[in-house]
């Protein structure tokens, strides 16, 4: 029997709603699997605990975490602490903590789901985000605070190392999918350092793969090409702040925000990845049951890949796209479905 550690932090706001459906699909899955079980330990990281221990982790946080095998993690944000504080304290800490450099972040529209673009049935994008340096590297600082000199500035970080490795990953990943195309974002027009040499390693490492065909977009004009030509894009690799943005109007031209999930991976297996819903704390949403759990499922799926369990990863895929083809689609997807419901009507496509 195969036996993997996770550790679920479901975190603030939706997040205990979507990973606790994620947890029971997960479950569901392990049975009708019979070849491996999940061994979950919750940790209570969030913007609560924040506010009673005056921390997000606690001391030897993260060195409890290196012993699982993955890390299922729902959202982080609340209303009592800036976000940049939560950000920076909670989930930053731990992508940073354990160099998960790769943050990969699919975007397909699923059967039974509108998208707003005509075209949207073209869309088979994953984005390749940076996810250790460039513009969330964490360089900057405040200066002559109140006053009207005050300065702040915001470095932008740009390695060697982190541009290629990323880029790596990018190509490798190109390659695996049938039409091997990989496009690179930039905006080395404007910027002329950090982002020419981002270009520049690029097409280096590009000779390493000649079965991947490239080409080169600034990253104005790929949102323009993302709406009118979906069907150019396939892989898209993108600096941090780029490859955000960018993955958020993936996730709407796809049909919400709802159901776009995320990987963040350490590809070197050296510290467990992370695996979360894109979307964030949702409070308007917070404890009305009415979430939808697709995103956590669907980050599910990337876990479960990763893990090496490619069998239930395929099967939890099919009956995500069995239940949204037939209408079982909560509110944001323009349906009347509860969390529960869609996680029952999984759960059951699972068994079946
Ligand atoms: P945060 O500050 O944590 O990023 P946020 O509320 O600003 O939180 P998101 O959580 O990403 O940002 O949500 C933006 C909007 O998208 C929400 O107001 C919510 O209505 C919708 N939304 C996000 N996730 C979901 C979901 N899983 N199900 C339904 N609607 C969602």
């Amino acid at each position: 029997m195969r036996e993997y550690k996770i550790a679920a932090i479901p975190g603030d706001g939706i997040g205990p709603e979507v990973i606790a459906a994620g947890l029971e699909v997960l479950a569901a899955l392990a049975v009708r699997d019979g070849g491996f079980t999940l061994q979950v330990e919750h940790f209570p990281w969030s913007s609560d605990y924040y506010l009673q221990h005056g921390r997000y982790i606690p001391d030897g946080g993260l060195d409890r975490l290196r012993a699982f095998d993955a890390i299922f993690f729902g959202a982080v944000g609340s209303r009592s602490v800036p976000d940049h504080v939560s950000l920076w304290e909670l989930r930053l800490a731990i992508t940073q903590g354990f160099d998960q450099y790769a943050n990969v972040r699919p975007a397909r529209v699923l059967p039974g789901v509108k998208s707003p673009l005509a075209k949207g049935a073209d869309i088979d994008w994953v984005i390749v985000r940076e996810n250790s340096e460039g513009e969330y590297a964490g360089h900057g600082g405040r200066a002559h605070r109140g006053l009207p000199i005050e300065t702040g500035t915001e470095t932008a970080v740009f390695t060697r190392a982190g541009v290629e490795r990323i880029h790596r990953f990018a190509f490798a990943l190109a390659r695996k999918r049938p039409r091997k195309r990989l496009t690179l974002v930039t905006k080395s027009n404007a910027l002329r350092f950090g982002m020419v040499m981002w270009d520049e390693i690029f097409f280096e490492v590009a000779r390493d793969y000649p079965d991947v065909g490239t080409d080169r977009e600034l990253v104005d004009a790929v949102t323009a090409r993302m709406v009118g030509q979906p069907q150019t894009l396939d892989v898209l690799v993108a600096t941090n702040l780029h490859a955000d943005i960018l993955s958020d109007l993936a996730a709407a031209l796809s049909g919400s925000l709802g159901i776009a999930p995320t990987a963040n991976l350490d590809p070197e297996r050296r510290f467990p990845s992370m695996f979360e819903p894109i979307h964030g704390s949702a409070f308007d949403i917070a404890g009305k049951g009415i979430a939808n759990p697709i995103a956590t499922f669907w980050t599910a799926v990337l876990m479960l890949e990763h893990l090496g369990e490619p069998a239930a990863a395929e099967r939890l895929m099919g009956a995500i796209e069995a239940v949204t083809g037939a209408g079982v689609l909560t509110p944001d997807l323009g349906g009347v479905a509860r969390t529960a419901q869609v996680t029952r009507a999984v759960c059951e496509q699972i068994g079946r």
